[in-house]
């Protein structure tokens, strides 16, 4: 395979940048495709070349495989990079890539084809001893049976769409007495959601963690694994806080999942960058939940604590070139932690809050990475996910990452719309976090909106970093406090400025 020149990145926002920073560094052009509400978009203005593909609507532009490619060819493009969402686990749009003689930066479509289904993963990845989920192994056509099997099982238990993604299309069931209306729903949503209304059942691990490894394959049969990502604090099963290594991983778990995760690679014959995920219950069993064959959102990450530039190492494996480590050759270096900051309001239900970044600072200083694609300003538009940043931190320990974070979340302004931010500091602060001692119900356990906003708290900071400043005055005493307080003020109370 020869050298790529130019790149068509088919996606927007952050991972779009993130993807055309390593191709310029490596003296590859880069060709943006946009929809007319990402005109004045970042990524638009990075690329050396941008292409108008459609209407806001992901429908109508981003998933239009038809538009990607003829922008693709009309801009001499010979490879394309999908990102993460949009095509990117879409096997038609890898095949059809490949066909027209473009360089599909990442598997082959039929490993997507294969793990993009979460019943043919299972079934691909059972014969290569992988610890999965007790449940079923077909999709279900018959209630009557799936109840009986449930109760075999055992309540709780989970109904999941085999096409689902996203977090979307799970259904916890407590006990018997819902489960045919639960299945009939989730049947019904998995057909809307997904066009494919074939669900299954799983055993609802208790205590779960989500705890998953990078992979990273050649296509000269080369499989290692790059460590794990702890993905536990979830709001709707979707991930806002991760981190690199995880503290619970003894070597010899690291060890062993590692090999299960590798083992899935080789399932399906795998190559490029991919995400092997995992449940891991209290007593630290593990068990494969599924793969994503894609680069992952969280994979900053892997990133600090490895060395390596993913994006880099995915763009010369297309190429053909070789995996460039052996897997002893690999190893942790410190520790990383990872937030999503959404215009999302974590009060309300952690719903979407779009809108205007009418004010729009980033921290920065040592161990700080912020991934983003917007500038003050900005609309953050309507259409698409809405996340607005991811920021990154790495330090030498847990401890010393969790205080870098707080110390650049303190840093971050953002005015106009309500974020995660709050609810991160809260995370980084809480006791369970802390400790390691947490599993996905964090949330749900622990988090409640008056804890980032209290009615009144407002003139509460405020006085107490006034009374700091007078005293600070008086005695002429280190003026830090103060200072500390009136930051925590302006993420605080973003909703009063705004
Ligand atoms: P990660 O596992 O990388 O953290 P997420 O599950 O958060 O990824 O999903 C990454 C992006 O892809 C999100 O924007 C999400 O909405 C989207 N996504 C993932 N799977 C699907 C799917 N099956 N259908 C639609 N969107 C999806
Ligand atoms: P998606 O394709 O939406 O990412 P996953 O199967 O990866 O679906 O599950 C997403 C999240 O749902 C997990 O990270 C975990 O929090 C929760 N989950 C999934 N399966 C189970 C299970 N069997 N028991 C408990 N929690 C689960
Ligand atoms: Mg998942």
């Amino acid at each position: 395979m020869s050298k790529i020149k130019k790149i068509l990145v088919a996606n927007r926002g952050e991972i779009a940048l993130r993807i055309m920073r390593s191709a310029h560094e490596m003296d590859i052009k880069t060709v943006a495709v946009y929809s007319e509400a990402d005109r004045q978009s970042l990524h638009v203005r990075y690329a050396d070349e941008a292409i108008l593909i459609g209407p806001p609507p992901s429908a109508e532009s981003y998933l239009r495989i038809d538009k990607i490619i003829a922008a693709a060819k009309q801009s001499g493009s010979d490879a394309i990079h999908p990102g993460y969402g949009f095509l990117s686990e879409n096997e038609l749009f890898a095949r059809r890539v490949e066909e027209e003689g473009l360089a599909f930066i990442g598997p082959s479509a039929k490993s997507i084809e294969i793990m993009g289904s979460k019943l043919a993963a299972k079934a691909a990845v059972a014969k290569f001893n992988v610890p999965l989920v007790p449940g079923t192994s077909e999709p279900i056509d018959d209630i009557g049976k799936a109840k009986k099997i449930a109760a075999e099982i055992g309540y709780p238990i989970l109904i999941k769409a085999s096409a689902g993604g996203g977090g979307k299309g799970m259904r916890i069931v407590e006990d018997g007495k819902s489960f045919e209306e639960q299945m009939e729903r989730a049947v019904s949503e998995a057909t809307s959601a997904f066009g494919d209304g074939s669900v299954f059942i799983e055993k609802y691990i208790t205590k779960p963690r989500h705890i998953e490894f990078q992979i990273f394959g050649d296509k000269h049969g080369n499989i290692v694994h790059l460590f794990e990502r702890e993905c536990s604090i979830q709001r709707r099963h979707q991930k806002v806080v991760e981190e690199a290594p995880s503290s619970v991983l003894t070597p010899d778990i690291r060890n062993a999942m590692g090999t299960a995760a590798i083992n899935v690679a080789k399932s399906c014959g795998y190559y490029n960058a991919g995400t092997v995920e995992f449940i891991m219950d209290d007593k630290l069993n593990f068990y494969f939940l599924e793969m994503n064959t894609r680069l992952q959102v969280e994979h900053p990450v892997t990133e600090e604590i490895t060395g390596l530039d993913l994006v880099q190492l995915q763009i010369k494996v297309a190429e053909g070139e070789r995996f460039p480590f052996r897997q002893d050759e690999l190893s942790i270096h410190g520790h990383a932690l990872e937030i999503r900051v959404y215009a999302e309001d974590p009060a309300n239900n952690f719903l979407p809050d779009i809108g205007t970044l009418k004010t729009y600072t980033r921290p920065q200083g040592h161990g700080i990475r912020v991934d983003d694609g917007f500038e003050q300003g900005m609309d953050i538009p309507f259409y698409y996910d809405p996340m607005i940043a991811k920021l990154i931190c790495h330090a030498d320990t847990r401890d010393a990452a969790i205080r870098k974070m707080i110390r650049a979340i303190d840093e971050y302004e953002i005015t106009g719309l309500e974020t995660t931010l709050g609810f991160c500091r809260f995370v980084m602060e809480h006791e369970a976090f802390r400790s390691g001692n947490f599993d996905t119900r964090f949330v749900e356990n622990f988090f409640k909106p008056e804890a980032i906003k209290e009615p009144g708290d407002n003139e509460a900071w405020i006085s107490a970093a006034l009374a700091a400043t007078l005293l600070n005055g008086k005695n002429g005493s280190h003026p830090e406090p103060a200072a500390r307080a009136e930051t925590s003020v302006k993420w605080r109370n973003r909703r009063f400025e705004g």
